[in-house]
């Protein structure tokens, strides 16, 4: 593996897709997409999770194409996010009918900013290269760049049974889910090759090849960055819900990334019933931050706590600040720059509380159990001001929001870390 000469990865994609504004490929920082789960013919919900989505730090959103409805309703989402003043991309992700789609609704097919095309569900026998032939066209037509996205679930079953037959024919058959693995990789390839062939810029292809085990995404991908040059979207689908969607994404994408394979990913989480969306977006940014990849959100460093510790007033205050933090982004991303680099410790104890606050910006140690009631603050590696009392969250934020205009400040001397 190639190395940057620390321990970040070299990009193995140098080729480079603009979408709007975004560069995806080659030396562009990785991307974070996400997609909504809103009926898209519901405009003013649609239009409420798209913004959720691009606050929270989404840099593409794409929202599912599926009838006339949804196709006529994106213009008016469009132009209801300019309005706000939300100008995030919008992808179109189409099956079955986008070609007939995007030829009826030309607004739709003038304003989305990305189509993803499924080679699987683009149609049957000789419908599926004449539809398909159909999306780049129009992709050609109104200059869009295109995700060729091949998923384990609807892989295109013509393709697939070519390799499932010449895998009979051999004398050592190899397991049916190494044969789907080159299936899926082949799909995306072959794909591609037909829609540059069919006048589709090069520098208009994104491939991926999603599927829902963590050393299946590996393989499939090492296969496919080492086949071709197209900017790669990575990501886990069907991840799951909570804590399990959460590691397995991470685990695999987190492989492939430190192998530079990745040009930009969306984590795939199943909401719980009425969660939030954007919780997607949080763990997309949390990868690429916590591996050094990207600095999108102040991080905030704080101990796990344990017998030490007396009560969960320092888990309060971790995620207060936590919280705070991330609520202030929009704003300071635009008065601090820099900001997202900013380092906080909140810990529960003198044990490792001193240590750790030091190695921050800024670091609070909380007082454990047994200890004098009181929370010493360091700055930059000095202990600066001792606080008591039951104001210690407030007045450590207030310690935290001076630090923030002294440190990242327009009049001030930067020192963006
Ligand atoms: S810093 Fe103290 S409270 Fe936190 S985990 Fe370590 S020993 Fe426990």
């Amino acid at each position: 593996m190639m190395s940057t000469g620390n321990f970040y990865p070299a990009r193995r994609t140098t080729r480079q897709v603009k979408v709007k504004g975004v560069v995806i490929g080659g030396t562009a920082p990785i991307v974070v997409q996400s997609m909504t789960n809103t009926d898209t013919a519901d405009v003013a919900g649609t239009v409420a999770q798209v913004a959720a989505l691009a606050q929270a730090g989404s840099e593409l959103v794409r929202v599912t194409v599926n009838t006339a409805e949804a196709a006529a309703a994106v213009p008016e989402i469009r132009r209801q996010l300019d309005r706000r003043g939300v100008g995030v991309p919008l992808v179109g992700d189409f099956h079955f009918n986008g070609h007939k789609l995007l030829a009826d609704y030309p607004e739709c097919a003038a304003v989305l900013d990305k189509y993803r095309i499924n080679p699987g569900n683009v149609g049957r026998g000789s419908r599926r290269d004449e539809q398909f032939a159909q999306l780049i066209e129009l992709a050609c037509r109104y200059d869009k760049p295109v995700r060729i996205g091949v998923n384990w679930g609807s892989l295109d079953q013509e393709v697939l049974a070519r390799f499932m037959d010449e895998n009979a024919a051999l004398a050592n058959p190899a397991p049916v889910e190494i044969v789907m693995r080159h299936a899926l990789v082949a799909s995306a390839l072959e794909s591609a090759t037909m829609a540059e062939q069919l006048g589709l810029p090069k520098d208009h292809i994104i491939l991926s090849c999603k599927v829902s085990g963590v050393q299946d995404l590996i393989s499939v991908y090492r296969d496919l960055a080492s086949r071709c040059d197209y900017p790669l979207h990575l990501g886990l689908t069907e991840a799951g819900m909570g804590s399990k969607g959460i590691v397995a994404s991470t685990a695999a994408i987190g492989i492939l990334l430190q192998e530079g394979i990745g040009d930009t990913i969306r984590v795939s989480l199943t909401p719980e019933p009425n969660g939030d969306r954007t919780q997607e977006v949080v763990v997309a940014q949390e990868i690429l931050q916590t591996m050094g990849l990207r600095a999108f959100t102040p991080m905030v460093t704080a101990c796990p706590g344990c017998g030490r510790t007396t009560s969960t007033y320092f888990q309060e205050l971790a995620s207060r600040i936590q919280g705070y933090l991330r609520e202030s982004m929009p704003q300071w991303r635009n008065d601090y720059p820099g900001v997202e680099h900013l380092h906080v410790a909140v810990m529960g104890c003198v044990v490792n509380g001193p240590g750790e606050s030091k190695l921050a910006d800024i670091g609070i140690s909380l007082p454990g159990s047994g200890e004098r009631p009181v929370a010493p603050v360091y700055v930059d590696g000095e202990k600066t001001v001792t606080l008591k009392g039951d104001r210690i969250a407030e007045e450590f934020q207030a310690i935290v929001y001076e630090y923030v205009q002294r440190r990242y400040g327009a009049t001030q001397t930067k020192r963006v870390g």
